[in-house]
């Protein structure tokens, strides 16, 4: 890393005790940006990159809830406002029993890049508790995302900060955390929050964006080689809401998904994954993926093991943070495998990200390849502001555009600096300068 760059992740270090996955994740874009400020010194004279590593604002709060045996349970609630230059504050949710600051801070720091590359006007945020929705009523779920919203409704706003989901917060959450702004506020104020039910505000395409706008990332990147997706084996880790809709969407492009997976294993399905029983046990049932085994005889379940030892074509990390380390990445690379798309955000480790480039193997980093779920968020924002609803179609037609503009200018800026094919390049510089100069044109704030 340029030494102007290592002062700058030095000190984020050292002011972020503690905080890996903040650290990895600026380190990755920081790592990239040494040509941009070789050619543009008035960001270095206007101190953006520091800007940028220190978030705008950040809030934690207690979050107290009664669960269905009458036990007062206390969690802890997180919002970090990253960076606002280009729009409102925008991210998702997670609720999860891993979270913490750290991962709250990498995954708003990459939320500021990656909304820069959709090219709407969005900025970067994330939020998100420790708490474990697995296990919890319903009655216990609403129970905690109206305590949550409780104290998150007076930092938010359509004009301020629009939380949507991420682990652990689909449509149910968002409806029982909007109903609790709505009540609240005395608003309906539909563009506080995306990923909102159609009847209320939200947007057709929204649950199958991310996942969709993977492949037509892929599918992008393979055109521009003359290939496609056709006949490619596919495995996609995860079966939550990316990986489902990453897996409709290859299939409906002619590729087969032979593996997914959640926390406990995996399993291999050699005619392809079937869809709508995956639907059936991951969101009607909410069960475990071993069930899919035991409704198809054909398919094979592994319990723990690691699904990158299923040989493919195209990998799909959909699942979570360091979810591909340097072994799995040997896998990958030994099974033959020529793409691997982040369709979660940042599934594989520096180390992983090393093995696959040295192999040659064409790595699409996520805060280019999963910008899809944010972006028909900020399409979400669009038909509130105008209250229209669109079509299927037309929602899927301007993601797919999104996507296919995405991939170009990744490949575009990695020409324009000397390293064509180099997408984690693309996507670091590309993000970041459109941000940058947004910063610049609204001075020292
Ligand atoms: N959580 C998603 C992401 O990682 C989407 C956020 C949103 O729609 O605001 O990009």
């Amino acid at each position: 890393m340029d030494d102007r760059l290592g002062a700058v992740y030095d000190e984020l270090v050292r002011r972020n005790p503690g905080e890996t996955e903040f650290h990895q994740a600026a380190h990755e874009v920081l790592s990239s940006l040494g040509p941009v400020l070789d050619r543009n010194p008035q960001y270095v004279d206007a101190e953006v990159i520091r800007r940028l590593c220190e978030p705008e604002r950040q809030i934690i709060f207690r979050v107290p809830w009664v669960d269905d045996a009458g036990v007062v349970q206390i969690n802890r609630g997180f919002r970090v406002e990253f960076n606002s230059a280009l729009g409102p504050f925008k991210g998702g949710l997670r609720f999860h029993p891993s979270v913490y600051l750290g991962i709250v801070k990498f995954l708003g720091f990459e939320q500021t890049f990656k909304n820069s590359l959709t090219g709407l006007p969005i900025g970067g945020g994330k939020g998100g508790s420790d708490f474990d929705p697995k296990g919890r009523s319903d009655g216990e779920i609403m129970r905690f995302c109206q305590s949550f919203m409780t104290e998150l409704y007076r930092h938010i706003g359509e004009y301020t900060d629009v939380p949507a989901g991420d682990i652990g917060v689909g449509g149910r959450e968002i409806g029982f955390l909007f109903g609790q702004y709505k009540r609240i506020t005395n608003r309906y104020e539909s563009g506080v929050l995306t990923g909102k039910g159609v009847t209320w505000g939200g947007s057709l395409v929204r649950p199958e964006a991310t996942g969709y706008g993977v492949v037509f990332f892929v599918d992008e990147l393979l055109r521009s080689r003359g290939e496609s997706l056709d006949g490619r084996k596919v495995v996609v880790s995860g079966s939550g809401n990316v990986a489902t809709y990453a897996i409709e969407k290859v299939h409906q492009l002619g590729g087969t998904v032979l593996a997914c997976s959640d926390s406990g294993g995996y399993v291999v399905d050699d005619a392809g994954i079937d869809l709508e029983l995956l639907k059936d046990v991951k969101e009607a049932r909410r069960a475990r993926i071993s069930e899919y085994a035991d409704a198809r005889p054909e398919a094979r379940y592994v319990a723990g093991g690691s699904i990158w030892d299923v040989p493919c074509d195209v990998a799909l990390p959909c699942a979570t943070q360091n979810e591909i380390g340097e072994r799995e990445a040997r896998a990958i690379v030994s099974n033959g495998c020529a793409v691997v798309a982040e369709g979660a955000n940042m599934p594989c480790t520096p180390d992983a990200v090393r093995v696959l480039v040295d192999a040659k193997v064409t790595f699409a980093p996520g805060k280019a390849a999963n910008a899809g779920g944010v972006a028909t968020s900020a399409l979400e924002m669009q038909q509130n502001a105008s209250r229209d609803s669109w079509s299927f179609e037309h929602a899927e037609q301007r993601l797919e555009e999104i996507m296919r503009g995405i991939h170009d200018r990744c490949l575009e800026t990695a020409d324009e600096y000397g390293s064509p094919g180099d997408y984690v390049l693309g996507a670091n510089v590309a993000g970041f300068t459109r941000v940058a100069d947004a910063m610049l044109a609204l001075g020292v704030i």
